[in-house]
């Protein structure tokens, strides 16, 4: 998909939220009018009142019985908004208990903020990112998530334990994000231990509760790192969007073709933007922390294995995928 089809595909999104913001609105208001009918005609009045200073606006003859149109609504405007919000606080609901309300204040689920030239607005520009950094070629995309774990396809009592233990310290990442009691995870263990399906997880559950996250694996990452390097990929929406996303969910570390002068650098680059922006990083790899040393160095393992912001889980058992 290209950056322009991204958009297009996102806008359609947008539409369908404010869809969703204008019917979720309708059911607040219906609900409200159940359980204080007056409510229902104070609303009506309020649009029979607008109307009518309408009329009597367009047809003052001077500017003064205009203006006094104008202010008469007003004050019947406000005087009706006063009534419905007591009726309201009486029926024990909120004060905007009838307003629209919408995933992002700032540019009401439409997308785009400021008069011509509107631009994206910074919700829209984040969710563009992940989409665009969406990997079609990963395994379970929208099926592995926190509901889906099934713990009872672990024969082995010790390994589903830890599993478990790993799967709920995970989803309490998930759920507290972005104040998580730990900022980063390091998932370690051989391959078929579930770390992908945790790290999709995470991914799932973040983005479902409206923040922008990045999930990608090392190959794919590296790739685009090298194209970045020699040359420019318009496609790719650039490293800083790598550093700059919230969360970053980087999969199968170490699976990737080590590249002279490219893949320690970039790595190391990322992890320490990363770490100095106070930004959330999950790492899933086959690695041991002393394969990790070995293969990255110094620099890059100390920042993988940090003690003071990151947790590292090793996973141990039987490789599930061969049941
Ligand atoms: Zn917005």
């Amino acid at each position: 998909m290209t950056r322009s089809e991204h958009i297009r595909a996102l806008l359609e999104e947008y539409a369908a939220q404010r869809a969703a913001d204008e019917a979720d609105q309708a059911r607040r208001v219906a609900e409200a009018c159940a359980r204080e009918p007056e409510i229902a005609r104070l609303r009506a009045e309020s649009t029979e009142t607008a109307f009518g200073a309408m009329r009597s606006i367009l047809s003052g003859a001077t500017a003064e019985e205009r203006t006094a149109a104008a202010q008469q609504m007003k004050q019947r405007g406000k005087a009706i908004n006063a009534r419905i919000r007591a009726l309201l606080l009486r029926a024990g609901l909120p004060e905007d208990a009838l307003a629209l309300k919408y995933r992002c204040d700032k540019c009401r689920d439409t997308g785009y903020v400021g008069d011509a030239p509107a631009r994206f607005c910074e919700c829209f520009e984040a969710r563009l990112v992940t989409r665009m950094h969406e990997d079609g070629t990963m395994a379970g995309v929208g099926e592995q998530n926190f509901e889906r774990f099934d713990e009872s396809l672990v024969p082995d009592d010790a390994q589903r334990e830890q599993l478990l233990a790993t799967r709920n310290m995970c989803e309490n990442y998930a759920n507290t994000f972005p104040d998580t009691p730990v900022r980063n995870l390091l998932l370690t263990g051989e391959g078929g231990l579930g770390k992908t399906f945790l790290l999709n997880c995470i991914f799932e559950r973040v983005i479902a509760r409206g923040f922008s996250a990045v999930r990608i694996t090392a190959f794919r990452m590296f790739e685009a790192m090298r194209r970045q390097h020699i040359g420019n990929d318009p496609a790719f929406e650039g490293f800083s969007a790598l550093i700059d996303v919230p969360l970053l969910l980087i999969d199968d570390l170490g699976a990737e073709p080590m590249m002279r002068n490219i893949t320690v650098e970039y790595l190391f680059t990322l992890l320490n933007e990363r770490m100095a922006a106070k930004k959330h990083t999950v790492v899933a790899t086959n690695l041991t922390p002393v394969q990790l040393k070995e293969h990255y160095g110094e620099r890059v393992a100390s920042r993988l294995l940090d003690r003071s912001v990151c947790a590292a889980i090793m996973l141990k058992g039987k490789d599930l995928r061969r049941q």
